[in-house]
């Protein structure tokens, strides 16, 4: 941050206090949840952790993917990007968040599952849905209002869906098939997973199983893909 070439002339001006509610949520949580757990806490800075599994999930606000396996801290490595994907196997010189983060929890934390929790109402997907159908409209005005501009990072990031979207259901409103590549898009990451040596061997080995969850937000209902029946299964509660 000393170097001048590198900082920009904004930062100083950009970072600002901490706002106080968000201060108060902190001491709230400071004072609960964190005192309870003390000792969990203590254990995990001692000896650090050792995840069971990497879950991957969506930005939305409106998803809790460790919450809804019952997770504490240090019970799953977390990845969030948007609509839950994984983009297939790539080597070049970009920076690729969702890539490092698999590569570490299945290379050095050695976890024993991949698990992709996709969600219902997923804007994500819905946008995706609109670009590979050719509805994106005002693609190059981008905001809520339009489409997602062609040059936006979002769109490049929707290119991965591509793929699911052409398998996807080739009849029904688009609401049906909305929530049918919903579901579908989680498998077609789940195979772009095999694409990484590191995991394919992993499955190879018998120390790394893959899961596709789907969440209903609103029923709270989470539905796991099963194989044997070619369709997600609702998981019983
Ligand atoms: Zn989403």
């Amino acid at each position: 941050m000393n170097n001048k070439k590198t900082t920009h002339p904004l930062l100083t001006q950009a970072i600002r206090p901490l706002p106080d509610a968000l201060a108060q949520r902190y001491g709230a949580w400071y004072q609960g949840a964190f005192q309870d757990a003390k000792a969990d806490y203590q254990h995990l800075a001692d000896f650090g952790q050792q995840p069971q599994a990497i879950v991957i999930s969506c930005c939305d606000s409106r998803v809790n993917a460790v919450s809804l396996l019952g997770g504490k801290p240090g019970d799953f490595f977390s990845h969030r990007n948007i609509a839950n994907l994984v983009p297939p196997f790539q080597e070049n010189g970009a920076y690729h968040g969702t890539a490092a983060a698999i590569e570490y929890a299945i290379a050095h934390l050695r976890v024993a599952q991949i698990i992709i929790i996709g969600h219902s109402g997923c804007g994500g997907i819905k946008a995706a849905y609109a670009i590979h159908s050719g509805n994106n409209a005002g693609g190059d005005s981008g905001g809520d209002s339009g489409g997602i501009d062609e040059a936006s990072f979002l769109h490049k990031w929707l290119q991965i869906i591509k793929p699911a979207y052409e398998n996807a259901l080739k009849s029904g409103d688009d609401t049906t098939r909305i929530h049918a590549l919903e579901k579908s898009s989680i498998l077609h990451s789940l195979n772009n997973l095999l694409g990484y040596p590191f995991v394919a061997e992993a499955v190879k080995a018998g120390r790394l199983s893959l899961h596709a969850l789907w969440h209903d937000i609103a029923t709270g209902q989470l539905y796991a893909y099963d194989s044997a029946a070619g369709e997600f299964v609702a998981v019983a509660v």
